[in-house]
């Protein structure tokens, strides 16, 4: 039945549609952090940030469901639950971030944040990570240069190294971030691009999980500003108290980012995304100010973004995933595996690099397959990222506990002698 599922998929569906795993996955249900497959078969998600208060929380389950039986409708009539959830979340942000729109994905609210910046500035020039993914829309995949070969970079983006902490020492990675953002700003000018705005993770996901040096983005940050344009800090998989430390990634860096788009664990699986920015930079937007969106911001998701908040304030969950993170970190380290090259993130977003040769570091993408692989057949789900997919990359729910950490690690460890 298996075969025959994924034959009808690839026949309906097309070949764009990629599946992890050689032996895909069939899933049929998700509590907690475990999913569920066909034939009854439970799997630890040590990969699901969307999910992240733990599948089908109950309370937003509850959450959704009342409000669907009540009313769902557009942003054009007077709701109360988009203002009081526009409001708990403006709360969780710095005081001059006070103000939110509301899309249906972080793609959406990328391609909104380009039109905003655009309009701001005056400018149209862009600059990116060089493996950065912000989104799917034709604007927002010409700077996702994750997509390869599917996408052309417009000739108005220019692109940058991500740091990486592991080959640069942290003073150099300080220094050269902001170098280069620097140098892109120069570049574009030469060109005659009036720069519109800097768009970064606020840690780096696709480009190799970056996290560090603290403080880093600041330089970059303050590059662009001069340059008259704009930060827009990314924040679809760091947010919510992913990061432990801070509700929001970018705070990590003291930086003041002028917008910050959201997206992913907003609805714990709803789909709903948006942008919280200065008031000041959409005023300026001035009576062209217009805004609609169908589904973003409808009285079901508002439901579904506070029930969120609330479970991730009650729960603690973002103290979880400072304590768990670090549990986890120290434990990964502690297998002193010589294949792991390096250990990184903050909070429950880690990074594992993989390679074949402490001295050169050179990264192992067979053997992280492999491992990927044999942590399936060992019934726990991570994947792989970076540039040369041989990165562990590891962001579970931020329910996941010491002892689903502990399961991870005495199976990662069982995979390594074997792998
Ligand atoms: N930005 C980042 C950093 C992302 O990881 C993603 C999704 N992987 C997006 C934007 C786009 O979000 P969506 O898939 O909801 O459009």
């Amino acid at each position: 039945t298996e075969r025959a599922l994924i034959a009808r998929r690839e026949k309906v569906l097309g070949p764009a549609y990629r599946l992890f795993y050689e032996k895909p996955l069939h899933l049929v249900r998700g509590e907690g952090v475990f999913l569920y497959d066909v034939a009854g078969e439970k799997y630890l998600d040590a990969y699901n940030n969307v999910a992240s208060l733990g599948h089908c929380h109950p309370r937003v389950v509850e959450a959704i469901t009342k409000q669907t039986a009540i009313l769902n409708t557009h942003t054009r009539y007077l709701h109360e639950g988009i203002v009081d959830y526009a409001e708990t979340l403006t709360a969780t942000f710095p005081e001059a971030l006070s103000q939110a729109m509301f899309t249906c994905t972080g793609s959406e609210a990328n391609d909104l944040a380009v039109r905003i910046a655009r309009h701001v500035t005056g400018g149209t020039g862009i600059i990116a990570t060089e493996l950065a993914y912000h989104g799917l829309t034709s604007a927002v995949a010409e700077f996702s240069p994750s997509l390869g070969e599917s996408v052309t970079l417009g000739p108005h983006v220019r692109t940058v190294p991500a740091p990486d902490s592991y080959r640069h020492s942290p003073e150099e990675v300080m220094e050269k971030f902001g170098r280069d953002v620097s140098a892109a700003i120069a570049d574009l000018k030469r060109h005659g691009i009036k720069p519109a705005m800097l768009i970064t993770d606020t840690i780096f996901s696709s480009d190799g999980i970056f996290a560090g040096p603290k403080g880093f983005l600041k330089p970059a940050v303050d590059a662009i500003h001069q340059a008259g344009g704009l930060f827009i800090a990314d924040e679809v998989q760091p947010g919510f108290g992913r990061t432990g430390e801070t509700m929001w990634g970018f705070e990590r860096h003291g930086v003041s980012p002028d917008m910050v788009t959201i997206g992913k664990p907003m609805g714990n699986g709803y789909p709903m995304a948006g942008i919280v920015l200065r008031p000041e930079v959409i005023a300026e937007f001035g009576p062209r100010a217009r805004y609609f969106n169908t589904f973003g911001g409808n009285p079901i998701a508002a439901a579904a973004g506070k029930a969120v908040l609330d479970t991730i304030r009650i729960e603690g969950l973002q103290q979880n995933a400072l304590e768990v993170g670090r549990y986890l970190m120290d434990g990964l380290r502690n297998l002193s595996h010589p294949a792991i090259g390096d250990v990184r993130g903050s909070g429950l977003f880690i990074g594992v690099e993989i390679i074949d040769d402490p001295a050169t570091k050179r990264p192992d993408s067979a053997l992280t397959t492999r491992i990927v692989n044999g942590l399936r057949d060992r019934r726990i789900l991570i994947s792989a990222s970076g540039p040369n997919a041989n990165i562990l990359k590891i962001r579970p729910p931020l329910v996941f506990s010491r002892e689903n950490a502990d399961m991870l690690l005495d199976a990662l460890g069982d995979v390594l002698k074997t792998a």
